[in-house]
Order: C-alpha cells, then structure tokens, then sequence
C-alpha cells in the first residue's frame, strides 16, 4: 500500500520539475574560444548553426544556458518559450503538398535517377502538430504492408527478446523485390531516425522516402531495378520510449526531450543514445558523466537496449551505407566523431554525391560544428563495422512548423535514394530513347553510370536474344570517375532486312571489377514515329550555320567519329559573348504533338562568371528565350537554365520544345564568359543533333523491359538447389535450364510475378549451367 501511495506523488513532482525547465531559442557567441568549450561547459551541440569561431545558434535548455553563462559565454535570447511559440506559429500554418508540375512519363525528354518532386499520394500528416504519434507510425508501416505486401515487410521487432526500458521494441522493414526474404547477395542499405526523441522530421522524411519507393516500383524501370536487386532496411523510431515521452508531455508537437528514459537513479532520466556506442566511449570530452546531461553517455558502452538491439542488427547485416538521420541544421556529419580527423577519403567523396542537390555541409563533427563527439553512431559503425554510416541533419529547428515539413522531406529525397544506389554499386547500363536503324545497322545509344567510387575500366558485353543479329561491334572499355555517367552507341549488325513489326531482342551489360549490371532491349522495327526537322553530325562544318568568328568544327573531339562544334576549337576560350546561330529559321508543322531537340555534349567552364546556354528565337530582333534540358542546371543569378563547371563525358541532352509547336524560330548556341578564363578552361562542344518531332499517331519504338531476376542458392549445388525468381507483373514466365553446350535440360512454367522453386540436380553431371527466365516480352 505504501508504494501504491508514493508513486502519484513521485510522478507528480517529476513533472513539476520538468514543467520548469524552459526552452530558448539563443544564440552563444564564442568570443574567441571554441566549440568545444561549450561542450565541456554541458552544452548539447549536435545540432544547430555554427558561424565558425563566431557563434552557435540553436534552442536549448534553459538549464544547459545556466551553465554556459556560468562559464563566462555572452549569450543573446532570441525567444525564451520556443515551445510556446511552436504553438502559436504552427496553429497558424497549413500542411503543404506538392504536386509534379508535369507527369514526367509525358514527356519526350527522360533522363534516369532523376528525383520525383512530388509529395507521395498515401503521405499523410500527423495529428501531433503535423507529426506522427507513435501509434499513427505504427500504423502507416502496417498500411504500407497492407498495401504493398509485395515490396514491402510486415514490420518486425529488430530484435528477438531485448526490449528498451518501458519495455518496447524497435521495429523494422525491409523494401525489396522479394520483402519477406533476405536474398542472398543483394546489396542493402540501412536508414534509422529518432536516436533523438525530438527529431520528428527526421522519422516523417523517411516514410515519405518509402511511399516514394512503393508507389512509384511499377511505374519507374530505374527504381524497379534498383528495388529488384537491393534490400533497403528501415528502423524509423529508434527512440520510441523518449519519442513518446515528448508525445505525453506535448501532445501537439514541440517537446524537446533528447535522450532515451533510463532511469538514472538519482532523479534524472535518460542516455543520450548517439553517446553510447562502444568505439571510443567515453574518451576525452566527446560526452559527459553527468547523469544530468544531455549528452549523458550511459554508465557502460552498449548499456542501452536501444543501442545494443542498433549494434545486432548491424552485425547481422552486410549494410554498404547507414544513414542515421537527425534534425537539425541541414548539414551531413560523418566519422570521426571522436578526433579531428576523416578516416578515408571515401566519407567527402559519396557525401559530396549525396548532397549534391540539398546542398548540405558536409564534413565531420569537428570540421562541421567545432566540436568533438565520442560513442557515436557513426564512430562504431565505422570503427567497428567498416561501414560507411553518416548522420544527415535536416532542417533548421527541431519542431518545423507544419508547412516546412515537405520541403524538409524533399531536401533528404535524393540523398535517400543515392544512398541505394551507392548500395548496389557497380556501373548500371540502361539504354537511351531514340535508337535508328542505318542500312542494316541498328544504332542505339546506351548511358552508364556509375555508381561507385575510385576509376576501374568498365567492360560493355552483349548477347543476342533473337537470331536477326549478326554481330556486335565491340565497344571500348569506359572509364568513368566517381557518380558520374558516359554515353556511347551501339552499332548491331543485323543479318536481314527487317520486316514492320519484327523485333530485336538483345541483353547489354556492363562490368565493373566483377559486378555485372545488365539491360534487357526489345526494340520493334516500325517506321520512325519522329520527323526530323534537322540534323547535323557536323561533319560538314559551318553546314547548317551562320558563319562565326569563335565557334567552329573541331578534331579534338567527337562523338561521332570525325568532327564537333566549339565555341572556341583552336584554343581554351577568352571573354566574349557569343552566338552560334543557324542560317534559316526552323520550323515545328501545327500538328505536331510532340517535338525535342537531342544532341551529345561534353563542357569545361568556369563555374563562376561564364556559362553556355542553348536558346531559341523566333525573329532575328526577339529575345532570345533559353532551353531547359536534362543536363542543364539553374543558374540562381540569371535565373536561367545553363551549362557550367566540368562535364568531362559526352552525354545525350534531350530538350523538350512543346512550347515551339506550330512555330518557326532560329536555334543559337551560347558561350558568355566574363571571367576571362583564369583557369583556361576549353568551352563548350556538341555533336549528333537532331531537332525531331512526332503527331499523334507515331509510337513508341524502343521499350525497357523490367529485368527479371533469377538467383540460385545454393551455387554451387549437389543434389538440389533452390531458385528465387521475379519478373514482371501480371505476364507469363517461362524458366530454361541450359547446360554448357546449350542443350536445353528442363523447362519449367512459372505461374507467378515471383516465388521459389527447388531444382533437382542430383542426376545431372558435374558442370556449369545457366539459366534463362523468360516472359513473353523479354529474358
Ligand atoms: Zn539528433
């Protein structure tokens, strides 16, 4: 009866005690000490802004800012109830969503890996000030499964019998092809949120990065092969007794508690998780003792559930990247946490990829914040692991108001989904719209990316699929630096005329030190459905163009064997303002549904004052109006879509030019430097173009076809083995087993999208085997 009677009161007074502790939004300046003092001084500084050797600006405690002042640091309060103004602000504010400005499947122009700005149909906002409660988490990982169950896992605990505190598992999915199996040899990724309690965005812009992945496998080939060959693990919550405890106390958003609910013993509560791994725990002031902390690290390394269950998932694991997501001060963090140094160049190099579009620093806790962090997520997972784990920080507070949510969950979209593709790794082949038949030639440009770091030849082999193919001419081995892409085509000798309606089926595969990524091509002989306006393989020089004192054809380089146009093919190229204009003005008919302009581009310019542009314009005296296309990129001071900085690779630029049907205008090249060209950079070279355009009727000629997928465990096999196989939905397969001399042994019907079928070997001679899934639309 005793206890019965103490424990109201106990809880009571424990919430007195945290009712009184403040939140403030404040800046600290630093006055000539560092960072790192402020941590020594029991500042919490993981996330927020640092104007280096100046100032740190976040929303504390006020407890943390009473020890910052006792410490000697001038300190300027900004607002000293960010809770309550989390409040007001957020009462006043709309959820937001955004729609695709245009379907991209419509468009004449696609390009691959390119990231859908589009809010994900089934993503919703939560009743916790636009957040989710932990219930309504839950929920949504079982609606995706109720909804997806064919890409998505039921979600499960992510350990068998551990359980946090208050007695709680952390719960986990996979995203794959196969979601209920873990298949041998696929890549996989991890992604976990919530090691702080406080984070919502965090957790919001992975459910939004999964729906993303769920609904868009069917439609997109790029994301179906990706999803086809890698598992994606997700653990959302990591956090959830501290991420429900924030939803107790504030059940409209805004509570700030960080740590886990340990209870300390003496009055406290709580270990800061992202302090309690067990690689250089508790070295020099990374983190403190004081069980008052916020970057309390625990009594022991591991002494957390929560970071014990994190430690045996991963050791079950073979993950290529971690990210371990966080909010706030839109930045990506990475080892080491514990000493001022990087361990391998590898973190700059993939971080420098994966925040290519958010713009994120990037950098470790020393070099991002000033400040050093021991018993780290990323430390161990390194440290111990070898994995390369970073901790993306998104946003600028740690409650957004609600309508900053979806663009805080856009600014993680495509370093989510780089984060896959490094995963899978290797170079992946895809071929490219707009393949032509020459004579009995089939030409079909293909492009390779690559998606690995460090330079190793890439080999390019085919195999042809229908007997129309004579041959294949070879196709030089490429070399393509880290994250970047090469075009080539290829010419396939076909042994006959084609008929209308004929196809040709082959497979092109590119391989990388051993990792092979292949591309199934169908492509159906029909007349061109695209008119060509214009072409100019400008082997002719000048030909279609106005003559011009700067640009001109070049040797130097082609993308067609023979000759390019540069703005300046006798030098690097000097400040001027340039045009490159044709002679007569083209011409788009009225009933033109669709037109583009293609050509090959590769560029060297200085990224600052100078830039290359492709413009129209319909008179000689009209403005000219600049082409946006899948290589340019926004120019924020012209406002305009340019070509600048180095892109060493010739590649295939696609310009739609639906806006100039049923017009005559003149297309013009551009090079404007004002710089100079310190560095002597070389300008701008294009090749191949062709200014096409379609009516309604035309069709479609090339088409991707989903790669299906067939492994075998185990393989080597005596007696039986077991084959896992997914190809595409709704159509019939087909399953051959060919031994070496390509007789075929057995042909099995498969009924299913996906599923498994156990071969029996056991009376087959010792040798190699292959086989070969068919649908009755591709292999
Ligand atoms: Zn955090």
């Amino acid at each position: 009866m005793k206890h019965k009677l103490l424990l109201p009161i106990f809880l009571f007074l424990s919430f007195i005690a945290r009712s009184q502790e403040k939140i403030l939004d404040a800046r600290i300046w630093l006055d000539g000490r560092t960072m790192q003092d402020l941590v020594v001084a029991g500042l919490e500084a993981d996330h927020g802004f640092y104007e280096p050797g100046v100032y740190f600006r976040s929303e504390f405690s006020s407890l943390e800012l009473i020890r910052v002042k006792k410490a000697g640091f001038r300190i300027d309060t900004f607002e000293t109830d960010v809770q309550a103004r989390y409040l007001r602000e957020n009462a006043r504010r709309q959820p937001v969503r955004t729609v695709a400005a245009a379907d991209r499947s419509q468009s004449p122009c696609e390009d691959f890996g390119s990231a859908s700005a589009e809010t994900p149909v089934n993503y919703t906002y939560g009743s916790m000030g636009g957040y989710y409660t932990y219930e309504e988490y839950l929920a949504i990982l079982d609606d995706m499964h109720a909804k997806f169950p064919h890409l998505i896992s039921e979600r499960k605990p992510v350990h068998e019998s551990l359980l946090t505190h208050e007695g709680r598992p952390q719960w986990f999915v996979r995203i794959s092809d196969n979601p209920n199996t873990d298949e041998t040899g696929e890549a996989e990724a991890l992604y976990t949120a919530i090691h702080h309690a406080r984070e919502p965005n965090s957790l919001t812009h992975l459910i939004y990065f999964m729906w993303h992945l769920l609904e868009n496998y069917d439609r997109d080939p790029d994301l179906r092969y990706l999803l086809n060959q890698t598992e994606l693990y997700f653990i959302p919550c990591l956090n959830p007794d501290g991420y429900i405890y924030n939803q107790t106390t504030n059940p409209d958003g805004g509570g700030f508690w960080r740590k886990n609910r340990r209870d300390n013993g003496d009055g406290t509560f709580g270990v800061d998780l992202n302090r309690n791994y067990g690689y250089n725990w508790g070295v020099g002031n990374g983190s403190s003792p004081t069980t008052s902390s916020e970057v309390y690290r625990g009594p022991a390394a591991f002494s957390e559930p929560e970071t014990q269950m994190a430690r045996a998932f991963i050791e079950a694991h073979n993950f290529e990247v971690v990210l371990n997501c966080h909010t706030s001060g839109n930045k990506m963090v990475h080892p080491w946490g514990y000493e001022n140094s990087v361990p391998t160049p590898d973190f700059t190099t993939l971080a420098e990829w994966l925040t290519r579009e958010s713009g994120y620093l990037h950098g470790s806790c020393w070099q991002t914040l000033g400040y050093l962090a021991c018993g780290t997520s990323d430390d161990w997972m390194y440290g111990e692991k070898d994995r390369l784990a970073y901790t993306p920080e998104t946003g600028t507070s740690f409650w957004p108001f609600i309508d900053q949510i979806d663009g805080n969950n856009k600014s993680m979209f495509q370093t989510n989904l780089s984060a896959a593709w490094y995963a899978l790794g290797g170079a992946v082949i895809r071929h490219l719209p707009g393949a032509s038949l020459n004579g009995n030639v089939l030409q079909a440009p293909f492009k390779v990316r690559q998606y690995e770091i460090g330079t190793a030849p890439v080999q390019i082999s085919f195999e042809a699929l229908s007997n129309n193919i004579a041959s294949f001419a070879p196709v030089a081995n490429l070399t393509i630096e880290d994250f970047e892409s090469s075009s080539f085509v290829a010419l396939i000798n076909l042994s006959g005329t084609l008929q209308p309606g004929e196809e040709v089926r082959f497979v092109a595969r590119a391989e990388r030190q051993g990792q092979i990524h292949a591309d199934t091509v169908v492509w159906e002989f029909q007349p061109s459905p695209y008119v060509v306006a214009v072409e100019d393989d400008l082997e002719s020089g000048s030909g279609i163009w106005s003559p011009n004192t700067f640009w001109g054809a070049t040797t130097e380089y082609a993308f067609s064997p023979g000759k390019s146009m540069t703005d300046s093919p006798n030098d690097v190229y000097t400040e001027m303002e340039n045009f490159l204009i044709t002679k007569d003005k083209v011409a788009i008919p009225p009933d033109a549904t669709e037109a583009r302009l293609r050509f090959f581009a590769l560029w060297d310019i200085d990224p600052g004052l100078d830039w290359a542009q492709v413009l129209v314009k319909t008179d000689l005296n009209a403005v000219e109006e600049p082409l946006q296309g899948s290589l340019t990129t926004y120019n924020s001071n012209l406002a305009q879509y340019v070509y600048e900085g180095t892109h060493l690779y010739w590649e295939e630029e696609c310009m739609d030019l639906g806006a100039y049907l049923g017009q005559k205008f003149y297309l013009i090249f551009s090079m404007i430097s004002f710089s100079g060209n310190p560095d002597g950079r070389d300008g701008f070279y294009f090749d191949d173009l062709v200014l096409e355009y379609r009516t309604e009727s035309g069709v479609h000629t090339i088409e991707l076809h989903p790669e299906c997928q067939v492994s075998a465990q185990p393989n080597p096999a005596s007696g039986q083995t077991r084959l896992h196989w997914s190809g595409e939905q709704g159509v019939g397969h087909q399953l051959d087993i060919v031994d070496a001399s390509g007789k075929i042994l057995q042909q099995i019907a498969l009924p299913e999208d996906s599923g498994a079928y156990t071969l029996q070997t056991a009376g087959w001679p010792a040798g190699v085997y292959w086989y070969r899934l068919y649908s009755d639309r591709g292999v």
